[in-house]
This record gives structure tokens, C-alpha cells and sequence, in this order.
């Protein structure tokens, strides 16, 4: 089974081709970082007329790199959320004209789905597993019962895990995108230097907080410059990361543990966090637990991720119509 796949809900305009949901014969990606960065963030209509821009080529060159045509396709699969909504349109017209001129299916993927299959694409790692999808905007801690079948078991209440790494950054003048750079920094830093909140909320509760980590941070930041004091920024990215990927691990580890499941997977973009790997190893050794995690390049947004997603889903005999719309709050839930 052939399947291309398009993913345009954020800065990344991505296209792969991908052979039986595991061999990726191209996964081109476009990143728009260079042109957001000086706005310290993703601006959507900026974000929508680059998509348009780059939809075509990126294309073409994912065939052309995978040496296949359009007519050895066996559908075309886009993500049709969560993200935003402009953004998502342009992959989703783009898919929906494929299709209907190609007359092959159209398969609409949701992008976390997408950020967990990533996991199935290198090595032998399949279902059942514990998923802590830590992303851009989503902190799900994932019972994986089977393909295509979960259980969310708790999220986030308030900012998400790569949010508040990227406004920590922002705060401490590292600029966009900040987490690949704290992670860097922090690796000349002291991780116990400063003493950031754990926020491990009500007793057994698989959910997240990170905005008290988040102000904290802020909050000391004021205070060093309120008694001049100098501020030392891979001490506080190190000790930063340290108190957020320790309530990651910990409350992974204890799902994993409560379920009787020896298998435990990370996804989304903070999963290519090198502490957040290095600890995380650490503890599902200690638990005789296997832990997997996508390469960094299949960590942040791609398309072979929702390519691979998009096999289990065509195996499945899921078709969507010509009407498929964008739903830029598209909740887990919702698909799951
Ligand atoms: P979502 O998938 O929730 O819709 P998104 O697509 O914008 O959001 P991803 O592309 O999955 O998010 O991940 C981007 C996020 O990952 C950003 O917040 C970025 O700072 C973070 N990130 C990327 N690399 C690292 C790293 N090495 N350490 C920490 N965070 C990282
Ligand atoms: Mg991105
Ligand atoms: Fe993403």
C-alpha cells in the first residue's frame, strides 16, 4: 500500500510517500522557522500564504525522490487537525484535488494520531504501550491499546509541555523556537542550581500543569533583575527542564506500572528532548520497561508520521468524502 501524505497545520509544510506504513521512501520538509522567528512565534496568515507558496514543490519533489507517480498511489492522506485553521486548509484543498482528480481515497488524519505512529516507523515497536505525547500544544499521557484504538488517560490543564518550554526561552531572551535551545543550553548549566515547582496535582492524577513551572521561572527572573542580580541562563534552562522532564517520567512510569504494560513510547516534539530521552531511559530501565522514541526529525512535525498513520487507518477501510472540513480544535476525544 502506497500512501502520500500531507501535513500543513502549523510552520511545517511536509510531504512523504510512505510504503506500508513503515518504509518512508521521502519526507520532504519545508520549515518555516527562519520567517517567524522574528515575530517570536508562528503568525497564522503568514504561516497560510507560505504553505501556498511551498505546497507544490515539496510535492514534486517527494515523488520525485521516492521515484513514484501519482497514479502508484493508493490514497492521499492529510491531516485535518488540530492546528490552524488556515494552515490546514491549504494541505487539505491540496489533498481533496489529488484525490478527486487522481479519483484515489481521501484519508483525513488527526496530527496527534500522526505523532504517535512515528513510534511504528523504525525499529519493531507496535501496540500495546503507554504514549506520552508531549508537543507543541499537547501533553496526553496515551494508553495505546491497539492501532487506531486509545485511551487518554490524563493531559494537561493548562499550558502545554513544548508552550512552556517555548515562553520559558522567550523569557530568558533565547528566542523562537525555544525548546531544541534550552535543551542545548542546558547541557552547560547546573540542574539543581534553582529549585523550580513540580506540579504533580491531586494525589494519582495522570494530568499536567506546567504554567507554575513557567511562572516561577518568570517570577525568579524579576526577582534577579530587581536585585541586580546576574541571570544565569543555562542554570535556569537546566533547572527548568530538569522539574518539567521529572513529572513527565514519574507520571509515565506510573501509568505504565498501574496498567501492567512494559512498553512505553514517546511522541511530538519535546520527545526529541535529549534530558527528557536520557531520563526517561534511566527509569524504564530501572522498571524493566522498553522505551521508544521517534528520531528528532520524526519527533516534530512531518508528513511520513501521518503517512504511516494513514495505512492503519486505509487497512481499516476509513474513506473520507470530498466534504472532509479542517477542525483546528480537533480534540483527541474526538477521533479516539
Ligand atoms: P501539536 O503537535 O501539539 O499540534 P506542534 O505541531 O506545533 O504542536 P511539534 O512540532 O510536535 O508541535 O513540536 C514542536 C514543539 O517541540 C515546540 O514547542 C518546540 O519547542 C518543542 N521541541 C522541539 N525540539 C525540542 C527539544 N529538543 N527539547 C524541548 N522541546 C523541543
Ligand atoms: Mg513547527
Ligand atoms: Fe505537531
Amino acid at each position: 500500500v502506497m500512501i502520500m501524505a500531507i501535513e500543513s497545520s502549523c510552520d511545517e509544510t511536509s510531504v512523504a510517500i510512505v510504503k506500508n506504513g513503515k518504509h518512508i521512501l521521502s519526507n520532504i520538509i519545508s520549515s518555516q522557522i527562519d520567517l517567524h522567528k522574528k515575530f517570536g512565534g508562528v503568525v497564522p496568515e503568514i504561516a497560510s500564504r507560505k504553505h501556498i507558496e511551498n505546497i507544490d514543490p515539496v510535492i514534486t519533489e517527494a515523488l520525485e525522490e521516492a521515484n513514484v507517480a501519482i497514479k502508484d498511489v493508493d490514497a492521499i492522506a492529510v491531516t485535518y487537525g488540530p492546528g490552524l485553521v488556515g494552515a490546514l486548509l491549504v494541505g487539505l484543498a491540496e489533498a481533496k484535488a489529488i484525490a478527486f482528480a487522481s479519483k484515489k481515497p481521501l484519508i483525513g488524519i488527526h496530527h496527534i494520531e500522526g505523532h504517535i505512529s512515528a513510534n511504528y516507523i523504525e525499529g519493531d515497536f507496535k501496540p500495546p504501550f503507554i504514549c506520552m505525547v508531549v508537543s507543541g500544544g499537547h501533553t496526553h499521557l496515551v494508553h495505546v491499546r491497539d492501532y487506531g484504538k486509545y485511551e487518554i488517560l490524563g493531559k494537561t490543564r493548562d499550558d502545554a509541555a513544548g508552550e512552556a518550554f517555548d515562553k520559558v526561552a522567550r523569557a530568558i531572551g533565547l528566542g523562537y523556537p525555544g525548546g531544541p535551545k534550552i535543551d542545548k543550553i542546558a547541557k552547560q548549566g547546573n540542574e539543581d542550581a534553582i529549585d523550580f515547582p513540580r506540579s504533580y496535582l491531586d494525589n494519582g492524577s495522570y494530568d499536567f500543569s506546567f504554567s507554575g513551572v513557567k511562572s516561577a521561572v518568570l517570577n525568579y527572573i524579576n526577582q534577579c533583575r530587581m536585585k541586580e542580580q546576574e541571570i544565569n541562563v543555562p542554570d535556569i534552562a537546566a533547572s527548568f527542564q530538569n522539574s518539567v522532564v521529572e513529572v513527565i517520567v514519574n507520571k509515565t512510569i506510573k501509568a505504565a506500572k498501574e496498567l501492567k504494560l512494559n512498553k512505553v513510547a514517546l511522541a511530538g516534539g519535546v520527545a526529541a528532548n535529549s534530558k527528557l530521552r536520557e531520563e526517561m531511559e534511566i527509569a524504564c530501565k530501572k522498571e524493566k520497561i522498553t522505551l521508544h522514541y521517534p528520531s528528532p526529525v520524526y519527533c516534530t512535525d512531518n508528513a511520513a508520521m501521518i503517512g504511516v498513520a494513514a495505512y492503519y487507518e486505509y487497512i481499516n477501510g476509513v474513506r473520507h468524502d470530498m466534504d472532509l472540513n479542517a477542525i483546528p480544535n480537533l480534540k483527541l476525544s474526538d477521533r479516539f
